[in-house]
């Protein structure tokens, strides 16, 4: 048996009719940047998210960094956020200017920690970037309240997120932005890059507008400096298809997670590979990924079987951001965030997307069994 860790062809077969007659009609306007598609894109995804108003843009990445300009955060500002994150969150932060701030993690949720971020609190610190990683919210309740004792900006990055709830709110709803990435692998993928910002504030959506449009407020007229953020019609009216169907995707995933849960509790791994504990998450998971700890050190032999024997899986991520080259300038070392250092060692990324049958799964877990026991 061969099972990936995503394959994307059959969600596309059962949509290509569709998908392409919209693309002949975005073809045949030959309109292809933001313009009537975007705009109802838009207007669904605040639908989606119950936020107020969204913009559209280029990518997830783009996404944090134009809230992050439209709030004027830069040079000698700081920003905090996880270390145990993909690289983008981090990213926008230093190409905006600004110094991020690391705060470890919660090693059941592996979101940022909100008692670890009040200690980094400073002067200078202008924004909180918690991420809703792997499709589960961060603590955001603790998050806002935080960051509102201490008037700063919360950036929910929520670019694997969309469709997660906190206490009945949605991903993208709760912060003063909420950042999404439509890149192929998330939940709701395009046809290449592409993201978008939602927020509940008129006035930030109105800046968001004008700063995706290199900071012009009327034709030539530059009010600010912007850049080019603009989301193409293409991708727009393939998201507008593919989101009518997110919800069952969604179910989907979440049903082989409890499929997995079950599995798991059945089989003799205990104490070797700990599943997602969501026994008290206040919340909707929409599993971007489903990842396992691996105990005793066996993660990258674990992970080295698994590909031997067909089954697709992955490390996100193997190294923390504090502890990356890049950003050896900020001063940490190894050590400083020990949740997110271990996490990053044990835990493993498993199939879990809608398309796969009960026996791939069945086969994920008797392979880990082998591996490990
Ligand atoms: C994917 C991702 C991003 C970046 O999104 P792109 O669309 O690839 O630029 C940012 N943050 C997180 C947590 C992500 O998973």
């Amino acid at each position: 048996m061969r099972v990936p860790l995503l394959d994307l062809r059959e969600q596309f077969a059962g949509l290509k009719d569709e998908i392409l007659k919209e693309i002949g009609e975005v073809c045949d306007s030959q309109m292809f940047i933001l313009g009537k598609k975007v705009e109802k894109l838009e207007s669904e995804i605040s639908t989606y998210c119950g936020s107020k108003y969204s913009c559209g843009v280029t990518s997830g990445s783009d996404a944090l960094i134009i809230a992050l300009m439209v709030e004027g955060i830069g040079a000698g500002d700081e920003v905090i956020t996880t270390p145990f994150t993909f690289f983008a969150t981090v990213g926008a932060i230093a190409r905006v200017g600004a110094t991020p701030v690391f705060a470890d993690i919660d090693p059941k949720t592996f979101n940022i920690d909100p008692v670890k971020i009040e200690e980094k609190i400073t002067k200078k610190t202008k924004a909180i970037i918690p991420v809703d990683l792997f499709g589960q919210c961060a603590d955001m309740d603790k998050i806002n309240a935080i960051a509102a004792k201490h008037n700063l900006i919360v950036i929910e990055d929520a670019c694997q997120a969309i469709g997660s709830e906190y206490k009945g709110k949605r991903a993208g709803s709760i912060g003063h932005y909420g950042c999404f990435s439509f890149f192929p692998s998330k939940n709701l993928g395009c046809f290449g890059d592409g993201g978008i910002v939602t927020t509940n504030d008129p006035e930030r959506y109105e800046k968001l507008k004008i700063f995706r449009n290199h900071g012009q407020g009327s034709t030539y007229i530059h009010k600010y400096i912007g850049g080019n953020f603009r989301l193409d019609s293409l991708q727009a009216a393939i998201l507008s298809i593919k989101l009518r169907e997110l919800d069952k995707w969604t179910e989907g995933r979440q049903r082989n997670a409890a499929i997995y849960a079950r599995l798991f509790a059945a089989s003799k791994l205990g104490g070797k590979v700990t599943p997602p504990a969501l026994a008290d998450f206040p919340g909707r998971h929409i599993y971007n990924q489903y990842c396992i700890l691996v105990a005793d050190g066996r993660r990258n032999e674990l992970k080295q079987y698994l590909i031997d024997n067909e089954v697709g899986c992955n490390v996100y991520y193997p190294l923390c951001l504090h502890q990356q080259e890049c950003f050896q300038s900020l001063g940490y070392k190894k050590g400083d965030f020990p949740v997110s250092e271990k996490t990053s060692e044990e835990i493993l990324a498993l199939p879990i997307y809608p398309e796969l049958q009960p026996e791939q799964l069945e086969y994920v877990v008797s392979t880990i069994e082998k591996a490990l026991c």
